[in-house]
């Protein structure tokens, strides 16, 4: 078995088979994902383990998608005090675990399960995450904004789309490259704008299309750009946005982390604008997780180096 990552099959023969730990390295606390081999969370999660004085180890779970139910379900039996849910995992965890807390149910998305007994109760940290990440990068609320978000079709895009929209931000703008799922997240949070009327020109929720007009005319009016596209990871891959759209007034959040200095944050910065990347967002989704499986609050700055450690290892 090994050290860091562990399977299904490893977690059937836990009783069966004990693994031997050292002292304190039981494994109380894991990410489920496929895949997960990737993921920081235990580096920012371990120290911070530590810095609370918590006996246990958090580990990853390389766990297929049909897997999840039996998986989680064995948590409790474990000794386990909960797990983070990453791709592709995040629905089918909110259809597997005994109760829903309402923002989790709004999301439509479980990141964090919190055992309590023998029940598991779903959470998502994910919104709130992006949230505090946000005013911690520009000292600014998601309320007062602008916003335009590029991938608001796919998972991530859709949670911020869906968080921005319960703060009842300024405006809100929808773009994805199959825009027909932009609009479906359009027609989803309309609901929460019902009653909101903005002195002004433009709409305040319009799904639009991934063209340099439509963006042109959104962008006049936008104050936060957010990429929640898996483009960007690589250098190789094409701007996102055409040159001159970009404007120094725009504030860009790119929720992918690495590399560090993405693309779209060298291009908005040679545009004027101030650019941050999604490595905060890690940081306060796994804070709040932390919190909401111990009830207390979590060591941030010992997350926070160890995160800042991991990443720039990672690069
Ligand atoms: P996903 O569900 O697979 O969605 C991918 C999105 O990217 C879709 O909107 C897709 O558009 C779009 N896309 C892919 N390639 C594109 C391209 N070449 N041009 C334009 N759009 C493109 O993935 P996800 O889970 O939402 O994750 C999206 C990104 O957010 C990833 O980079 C992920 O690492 C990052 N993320 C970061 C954090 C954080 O804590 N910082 C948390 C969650 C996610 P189509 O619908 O047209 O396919």
């Amino acid at each position: 078995m090994s050290n860091d990552v562990y399977t299904l099959a490893d977690l059937r023969q836990w009783h069966a088979q004990p693994p031997t730990w050292a002292e304190g390295e039981k494994p109380i606390l894991a990410v489920f994902g496929d895949p997960v081999a990737h993921s920081l969370s235990p580096q920012m999660m371990n120290p911070a383990l530590k810095a609370i004085g918590v006996a246990g180890r958090y580990v990853r779970l390389h766990i297929l998608e049909d897997e999840f139910s039996e998986a989680v379900r064995l948590l409790p039996k474990l000794g386990f005090v909960g797990t983070n849910v990453t791709i592709p995992h995040k629905f089918n965890a909110l259809q597997n675990v005994d109760e829903v807390d309402s923002l989790a149910q709004r999301l439509g998305a479980v990141n964090t399960v919190v055992v309590q007994e023998d029940q598991l109760l779903g959470f998502n940290s994910d919104g709130p995450g992006f949230l505090r990440s946000l005013t911690e990068a520009f000292h600014v609320d998601a309320k007062d904004l602008r916003i335009l978000i590029l991938g608001s079709g796919g998972g991530a895009g859709r949670a911020v789309a869906i968080q921005c929209a319960l703060v009842k931000c300024e405006r809100l703008v929808l773009v994805n490259r199959t825009a027909a799922k932009a609009q479906v997240v359009a027609d989803e949070v309309r609901p929460l704008f019902q009653d909101d009327h903005l002195a002004g020109p433009m709409e305040r929720l319009e799904a639009v299309a991934w063209e340099d007009d439509a963006l042109a005319h959104q962008l006049d009016h936008t104050d936060l750009i957010i990429n929640a596209t898996s483009a960007g990871m690589k250098l190789t891959d094409p701007d996102l946005l055409s040159n001159g759209l970009i404007q120094p007034h725009h504030l860009i959040y790119d929720m992918v982390y690495k590399p560090a200095r993405t693309k779209f944050i060298a291009s908005a910065e040679a545009a004027g604008a101030r650019a941050t990347n999604g490595l905060s967002m890690l940081l306060h989704q796994g804070v709040i997780s932390f919190e909401t499986w111990f009830n207390r609050p979590a060591p941030i700055d010992v997350m926070r180096e160890a995160l800042q450690k991991a990443a720039a290892e990672a690069s």
